[in-house]
Formats: C-alpha cells, structure tokens, sequence
C-alpha cells in the first residue's frame, strides 16, 4: 500500500467515525441555571443605563473630515455641497448631544475617483486602503459620501470600515443612517445582533430571571429590548409613527417586548425615517469605549492623552 493509498483508507475511516452513532461523552449543559452562569460580562463595560452617569461625562469635541466623492472628471450628478456638510454635521450633534459628544469640521474636500463614486464596498474598502495616507487622517472621524454603492441594487446606504472611517451614500448624509454608522465607528452594535441564533438576547429584563442575558447577548446594552431585524417582513409591522404592531418572538418562543424606542433606535434594523434617538445605556457604553482606546484621543480636540 503506497502513501496516496494510506491517505485515502485513514481519510474513509475518520468519514465514518464521523457518521458512527457513538456514546456521547460531551459535558451537556442543561439546566438554566447553567446557561446564566455561562454569561460573563466584560469587565470593560459598566453597563450602566443610568441617566445620571451619561450627564456627568463632560463635553468632548471630536474632529470631523468630510470627503465628498466625484467621479474622475471631477464631475457628480448630485455633488457633496458645503451646505450639506453643515446639515450632517448638526444631525450628528443632535443624537449625540445627550452623550455630551460634539462634531467639528475639520476638513471637507472632495476626491475624483469614479470606482469610489459609484462602486462596490469591496473596491471603496480597496480603495481606502490604496489612499490610506491621502484620505484617512488619525485626528478624525473620516466620513466619506461616494453617489452610490452598486451593493443590493445601488440600494446600500451606509458602510462602517472602522473607528474612524465610514460611508454613507448621497441620498442618506442627512438621514438616521448617519448616525447608525458613527454609532459603529464607537463600537455599537445592530440591537437585534445575532437573534436568530441559539444564543440569542432574551426578553427578560429582571436580572434576577435565570434567562436574563443582557449583558452577554445581542448589543450587550440592557437598556435596548431584544428585538429582531425590522427589515423584510417585519418592516410591515412599523407603523408610520414607529410603532410595532407584529408578534414576533425570541429564540425560545418568548414573544418580543418591543417599544417606540427600539422602532426609533439608530442602531435597529427598522423603518428609515424611525431610526431618530440612542438609549442612556448606548451613550454610556460609546463613551466608556472611547476611554478605553487611545486611538480615539487622537480624534479628540485638545485631548490631555
Ligand atoms: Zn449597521
């Protein structure tokens, strides 16, 4: 029997092994007792929702670039506008007032780059990394405005590719989609993370409830129902004053708690003209991430770090 021979017999044999009904010797959780043990917040985050604690952190400014996107001509069918800028600019320092974080332009120039005006994330990502030096300034939040993104039908409308560079197409520089993605640039996450999987968020919101898991699931903020993604189907059942009206339910069949705040939230998957206000406990947990990376210092006016 020569080696090729020998590779395929263990190869056969380890298939079978794999379909062989064999006595499991795995540890099963079982109990929920258990399952609430499993969770272990991260000793970085507070999780705190307290109002008090969110006022109490004192106003910082954060440097902002804009970077309008022309085609290589230097030519746009609907061109990123000083005005704009100004308009993006006060939406982003309404949702995050309450956070005691204010926006500064620092720069607003445009780029002629027809793959960045209207492309693919896969080639705006390619091409963020070929200007690197050019485009995406460290003492920023670097927000990029190309016409479109060919993703979904030209239908994408915002883009995180980090904590200091994003995009938003041109139709969204001024809607809750904005916000949605600074939001991801301090490290929020999508309110319905992961509800579809074993481990999803539970609706409990009494620590004391061993399927309470807060802390350890979906955007790990206590403050922000789980929800599902409102997008599809589920879109239907938001009504034009972001109310819900669907009876969806958890991944063990616990029906959803849903508020007016969790339609309005700017990180839900929801109707876009709903997504309008961040919960306590977001805004405490963005500010605590920024404490914690020093990279955000640098994006800091007068920063003491
Ligand atoms: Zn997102």
């Amino acid at each position: 029997m020569d080696f090729k021979q020998l590779t395929k017999i263990s190869f056969l044999v380890i298939l079978l092994l794999n379909f062989m009904p064999m006595k499991s010797h795995c540890i099963v959780i079982n109990s929920d007792e258990d399952q609430q043990r499993k969770c272990t917040p991260s000793k970085s985050y507070s999780f705190s929702i307290d109002p008090e604690v969110l006022a109490e952190y004192p106003e910082i400014v954060i440097r902002i670039n804009f970077w309008g996107i022309n085609k290589d001509n230097g030519e746009s069918e609907d061109p990123l506008t000083e005005e704009k800028v100004m308009e993006a600019l006060g939406l982003l320092n309404s949702a995050y007032a309450d956070m005691n974080i204010c926006f500064e332009l620092n720069e607003f120039e445009h780029i002629n780059n027809s793959t960045a005006y209207w492309g693919s994330t896969k080639n705006f990502s390619k091409f963020l990394r070929d200007f690197k030096d050019e485009y995406v300034k460290d003492d920023a939040l670097n927000i990029f405005v190309p016409y479109r993104f060919t993703n979904f039908d030209d239908g994408l409308r915002g883009v995180n590719f980090g904590y200091n560079k994003l995009a938003v197409n041109m139709l969204n520089y001024n809607t809750g989609i904005l916000p949605h993605e600074v939001g991801h640039s301090f490290r929020l996450i999508h309110t319905h993370q992961r509800f579809k999987s074993e481990r999803c968020e539970k609706v409990t919101r009494d620590p004391d409830n061993l399927e309470f898991n807060a802390k350890c699931a979906g955007d790990y903020v206590v403050d922000t129902n789980a929800v599902p993604s409102m997008y599809g189907s589920e879109g239907n059942n938001i009504t034009d004053d972001c109310k819900y009206t669907g009876n969806a339910k958890d991944c063990d069949g616990t029906p959803y708690n849903i508020t007016e705040d969790d339609v309005r939230n700017f990180m839900a998957y929801t109707k876009q003209s709903c997504r309008s206000r961040f919960t306590v406990g977001q805004g405490i947990r963005v500010r605590e991430t920024i404490e914690l990376q020093d990279f955000y210092q640098k994006m800091i006016v007068d920063s003491k770090k």
